[in-house]
């Protein structure tokens, strides 16, 4: 099973290539809109396979980790609390406090190629890269209201990461490896709204005890506030 998840790793990077690609020769992402219709059905496909941004990130921390970087997470018990930030971030711009600058996710998909943004947004947004060759997905993770936007719609979705728990043998693995620091061992069924669905906590079980399935009810837990 995990072998089959280590293809759709290599399957994930060349969407991601050609995202990118298709974003650098000038189609914009609203293009890809209708992608965002299955996330109450299948998850946040968009953030963890098509968005260029976020993929930037990804790319970021892959490159810091081969050539030696440590990379920094949150401790647990501040993460718990942090990653409600983005959600707050939502909340202020749905009362109309404008992200403007501040949204690096906007400033690298709708100026960087134009060339029509300040050059404030434009040095947020080199911050952003910047920190992300230390931390995985630092924008994705705290700040983009985009992310937590479709991460709200996807908490009614069918399918997700589901784990057996009789065969968890609590490596830590899955959770050290997933880049919204979802704490994966503690739950049966992943529906955080932070998770990306970018598999990469499936292909390093090495006990196959996580799989991308239906889940079987809404109850399931979401959020984990467990301290291990
Ligand atoms: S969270 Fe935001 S920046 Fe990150 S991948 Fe999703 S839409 Fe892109
Ligand atoms: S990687 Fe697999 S075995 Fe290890 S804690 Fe996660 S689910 Fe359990
Ligand atoms: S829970 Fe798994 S699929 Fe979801 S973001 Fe974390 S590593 Fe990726």
């Amino acid at each position: 099973m995990a072998s089959s998840y280590k293809y759709i790793q290599i399957l994930r990077f060349f969407v991601q290539v050609f995202f990118m690609l298709a974003l650098i020769v000038g189609i914009h992402l609203n293009a890809w809109k209708w992608l965002l219709i299955p996330i109450f059905i299948f998850g946040v496909f968009f953030c963890g396979w098509v968005c260029p941004f976020g993929t930037l990130q990804e790319w970021c921390q892959m490159a810091a980790r081969k050539v030696g970087f440590k990379s920094y997470k949150l401790p647990l018990q501040i993460q718990k609390y942090a990653f409600i930030s983005r959600y707050l971030f939502l909340a202020f711009s749905l009362l109309g406090i404008t992200w403007g600058t501040l949204d690096a996710r906007r400033t690298f998909t709708d100026n960087v190629w134009t060339n029509t943004g300040q050059i404030t947004a434009y040095l947020i947004m080199g911050a952003f890269i910047i920190a992300s060759f230390f931390t995985p997905r630092p924008f994705c993770n705290y700040f983009c209201i985009g992310g937590a936007r479709m991460g709200l719609y996807s908490i009614v979705r069918f399918f997700g990461i589901r784990r057996n728990q009789k065969c968890c043998i609590h490596c830590h693995l899955c959770t050290k490896i997933c880049p919204m620091n979802i704490q994966v061992e503690e739950l049966n069924f992943v529906r955080h709204p932070n998770c990306i669905n970018c598999f990469r906590c499936v292909g390093v079980c090495p006990k196959n005890c996580l799989a991308y399935r239906k889940c079987n009810s809404l109850g399931q837990k979401i959020v984990s506030n467990q301290n291990k």
